[in-house]
This record gives structure tokens, C-alpha cells and sequence, in this order.
């Protein structure tokens, strides 16, 4: 997070206190999708705010150099702001932006890799080398698993919903915008059936009650849906659940009914075991043409419409004829490795996960291909432990690693790999300029950018870059 130390000491002569009421015009938008207005030269962070309102504000918190204020009434709004067409927007942690007209949020994301491949990777100029950003047509129900947790409000009524930001309050919503519209029939349903059989949510204070999260996969191209409980126990301690088979199997698309028993004192919403009540173990949905099987704890991209504009765009930077050796490090359930298989001689692909790699040996099975070969391990110690072994120079290497970037040690061994082209898919558009900056240093070269936007109105920017080695002189 950056912070201006301009407002250093400036505490001492204005005394702020918490509660204390101020009036802001938000200046700059933080990479959390926080405003920031300055009182004098002091900042303060404010949530749901969007640059250009002008604000009042109540005093939360006060640093040394910053502070944080809460949004009490916009009194002049910013010519970018929309009302959230979500009643619930503020007080929900998922989406963070949506008071940000949808161009300008494309506009945002589009900014924050180009400023950080400049300031952060030193590549001056690098709008020159990206493409417009790829936002969605209709922003809205895009994402295809949710996950519900389930308890009860002051009122001791029942609701399912999302938990407000950094906090495990409910905040009660079955009709989120970003999520299929079938959620909601799922949800009446299973807390229809929880009041009738009187069975109790769970009760993260005490570890007492049953239900902890009501999770559901919907398939894109299949419409398949998999609604899966998380309990506080198996699943025949859930009274009735063959009733509720019967009943969420009227909904179309309905293909599995799972229990995942969750029955730790833990944050992790899934816990090691299923059993699958009703139906298949998973559900089945494409991207482009390849058939992917989901499992209730498989990895799944979240945006399908969005990931196959991502991979498309990763097979376009890959430029494949049908000769090549591929790597795909942090290969999770091998979705990229499978997308890029069919044009490929061989792609070997890496993941740290286990239960990861078998979906992704699986997949490769379902989808006839016999030319990628998945390893289980850390990518910064398999790839150099194969290249020490074979020699082999790869054509291309795909990387597509979680926020942290790659490591320096995976990064030295791509050099010396020295393949033609490295196409990297980042989450993170610090780490991925940092990376980028050590890759064409000497012998790679920026070719392309392109900034996909996978998750419309939270603060999640998702890049994919082509990278071409250098001819030598
Ligand atoms: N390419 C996949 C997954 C990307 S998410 C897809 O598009 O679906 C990043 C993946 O990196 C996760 O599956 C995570 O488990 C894996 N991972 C994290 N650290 C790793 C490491 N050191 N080596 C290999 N894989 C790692």
C-alpha cells in the first residue's frame, strides 16, 4: 500500500479522534479499492468511495501516517460513480468496486499494470505493448461456484449470505449478482428444509450446530449443478437429506448432491472428506473444447466466459504449430496444459497440489490426449531438477503462478532453459512485473500485454504476457 508520509507529524498539530467527523474529495484509489482523501496533507483510507466524490466522513482509526475513515454520506458524487445495483454491496465482502462505473473499473485495472510494469518492472512506455483490456460484455452472474455460509441473524432467523468484510458476520443475501441466478433456489430450498428438520447451523464460537457453508458449481456450457454441505459432521447426521436430493433434484441441471465434512475448529471452509448423497461426484463443463470433470474441492477457474478469453490469449502468445515442447508451471487441474495440448508435440506440467495433478492426469485421460505428463511437486525444484537431469530446451514455458510470483530460483532455471517464448498468466501485477523485470533483463524481450478482466467489480486484475527471447547479435 502506498502512503504519503507528507502527512508525517501533521497528527500532533491537527489531533484527530476517532469518531470525529471530516469532510474529504478522494484523490487516489488503492489497489484493495479503498479511496484515499487527504484532510490537510494527512490521508485517509475510505471504503466505497470512488475518485472525484466528495465525502463525509467519520474517523475509525488513526496511524502515525495515515488513517482510516468511514463513508457517512457522499455529498458531491464523482461523475464515475454508480449506485451498486446490489442492495447489499457495502456491507458485503465480495465485491468491492461496484460503485465504480463498469468502464472506469477496466480503466483502473488497465492503469495498475501499466503503471507497475513502468515503475516496478522499469518498462517505460509499456501501454505501447498492451492491447485493450478484454472486460466483460454483461458483468454480471459470471462467477460459477459460490459459497455460502450459513447461520443465524439477531433475530434468530436462518440466512445464508456472504461475510462482510474482515469479519465472520452474515451479511444475508440469496440473489448475489455476480453469482447464477439458480443459487437462490438452491438456497430456499436448503434452508426451507434445515427449518422443517430443525437442523442447526453452525456456531463458530461455541463449534456446535451442523451446517457450516452451502457450496454450488454450476456448469457454463453444461448447466450442471453441484451443490455440496459443509457439516460439522457425515452426512447422515444431516435428518432427511434423501428428501432434499428428491427435492433439489426438480431443479434443472441438477447432477450432484455431496457432503463434505468439515468438522475442525478452522477458517477453511472445506474440510479433507466427501461423500457424494445423490448423483455424480462432480460435474463436467468445457473451456473451448476441452471437458473438464469438477470435483466439490477441485480448482476451477471461477470466470469461464473470461478464461477462455485468458487461455485463448495464452495459446495466441504460445504461437504453437504442432512441433513444440511446452512446460506449464503451476499447471493446478492442468487447465492450460490441456488447452494447449492439442497443439503441442508435449506439454509436461507442474503443481504443487496433489488431488490437483490426479485431476489433471484424469482430465487428460477424459479429453484422449496422451501427450502431457503432470509432476507433483514445487515447479522452483522439479523443473531444475529435470533440466540437471535431461538438458532438454524447451520451446515455450507457461507460468501462471499464484500472487507471490515465481521463484528466483524457477526464474534462473527458465533462463538458462532458454526457451523461445514464455508466455506468463499473473494474478498479481506487482510480482508479475518484478518477475519480468529479471527475465529480460539480458535475454527476453516484452512483446505483449493483455489485461483480462476475470473478476468484474472486485479489485482482481488477471494479465497475460508474451515474452520472446532475444536473437543474439
Ligand atoms: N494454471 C492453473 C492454476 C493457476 S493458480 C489454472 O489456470 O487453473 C496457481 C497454482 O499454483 C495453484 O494450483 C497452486 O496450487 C500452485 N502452486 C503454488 N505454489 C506452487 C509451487 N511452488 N510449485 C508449483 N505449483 C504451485
Amino acid at each position: 500500500m502506498k502512503t504519503d508520509n507528507r502527512g508525517a507529524g501533521l497528527k500532533d498539530k491537527i489531533h484527530f479522534k476517532k469518531n470525529q467527523d471530516l469532510h474529504l474529495t478522494i484523490e487516489d484509489f488503492t489497489r484493495e479499492g479503498e479511496g484515499l482523501g487527504k484532510y490537510h496533507a494527512f490521508p485517509f483510507f475510505v471504503k466505497d468511495t470512488v475518485i472525484g466524490d466528495v465525502v463525509a466522513v467519520t474517523v475509525t482509526k488513526v496511524k502515525k501516517n495515515y488513517g482510516y475513515a468511514r463513508l457517512k454520506e457522499v455529498l458531491v458524487p464523482s461523475p464515475d460513480r454508480v449506485d451498486p445495483p446490489c442492495p447489499v454491496a457495502r456491507q458485503c465482502g465480495g465485491c468491492k468496486i461496484q460503485q465504480l462505473a463498469y468502464d472506469r473499473q477496466l480503466e483502473y485495472k488497465f492503469d495498475l499494470v501499466k503503471s507497475c510494469l513502468e515503475r516496478i518492472g522499469g518498462f517505460a512506455g509499456a501501454d505501447r505493448l498492451m492491447e485493450p483490456i478484454y472486460g466483460m460484455e454483461d458483468p454480471w452472474h459470471y462467477r460459477n461456484k459460490a459459497q455460502f455460509p450459513v447461520g443465524r441473524d439477531r433475530q434468530g432467523r436462518l440466512v445464508a449470505g456472504f461475510y462482510a468484510g474482515r469479519t465472520h458476520t452474515i451479511v444475508a443475501n440469496r440473489d448475489c449478482l455476480i453469482q447464477a441466478p439458480v443459487n437462490r433456489e438452491i438456497l430456499d430450498l436448503v434452508l426451507m428444509h434445515m427449518e422443517k428438520y430443525k437442523i442447526e447451523p453452525y456456531h463458530e464460537t461455541g463449534h456446535t450446530g451442523l451446517v457450516r457453508h452451502i457450496l454450488t458449481r454450476v456448469g457454463y456450457h453444461t448447466g450442471q449443478i453441484m451443490v455440496c454441505l459443509v457439516l460439522n459432521g457425515k452426512a447422515d447426521s444431516f435428518a432427511g437429506i434423501k428428501k432434499l436430493a428428491r427435492d433439489l433434484a426438480g431443479i434443472e441441471g441438477m447432477t450432484s448432491l455431496v457432503v463434505n465434512s468439515n468438522m475442525e475448529r478452522t477458517n477453511r471452509i472445506l474440510g479433507p472428506a466427501c461423500q457424494t448423497v445423490w448423483g455424480q461426484d462432480y460435474i463436467e463443463d468445457y473451456i473451448g473444447e476441452v471437458k473438464y470433470q469438477i470435483g466439490p474441492l477441485s480448482f476451477f477457474q471461477v470466470n469461464p466466459r473470461q478464461t477462455e478469453v485468458l487461455y485463448g490469449k495464452a495459446l495466441e502468445y504460445a504461437d504453437l504449430s504442432g512441433h513444440e515442447t511446452v512446460w506449464d508451471l503451476y499447471c493446478g487441474i492442468g487447465t492450460i496444459s490441456l488447452f494447449l495440448a492439442g497443439r503441442a508435440r508435449k506439454v509436461y506440467g507442474v503443481e504443487i497440489v496433489e488431488a490437483a495433478v490426479e485431476d489433471a492426469r484424469r482430465n487428460a485421460a477424459v479429453n484422449g490426449f496422451e501427450n502431457v505428463e503432470f509432476f507433483a511437486g514445487k515447479a522452483e525444484e522439479v523443473v531444475p531438477a529435470h533440466f540437471e537431469k535431461t538438458g532438454d530446451h524447451p520451446d515455450v514455458i507457461v507460468v501462471d503462478p499464484p500472487r507471490k510470483g515465481c521463484d528466483s530460483r524457477l526464474l534462473e532455471t527458465m533462463l538458462a532453459m532458454a526457451p523461445e517464448k514464455i508466455v506468463y498468466v499473473s494474478c498479481d501485477p506487482g510480482t508479475l512485473a518484478r518477475d519480468l523485470k529479471i527475465l529480460c533483463f539480458k535475454d527476453y524481450e516484452l512483446k505483449k500485454v493483455t489485461v483480462v478482466d476475470q473478476f468484474a467489480h472486485s479489485c482482481h486484475v488477471e494479465t497475460v504476457v508474451r515474452l520472446d527471447r532475444r536473437s543474439l547479435p
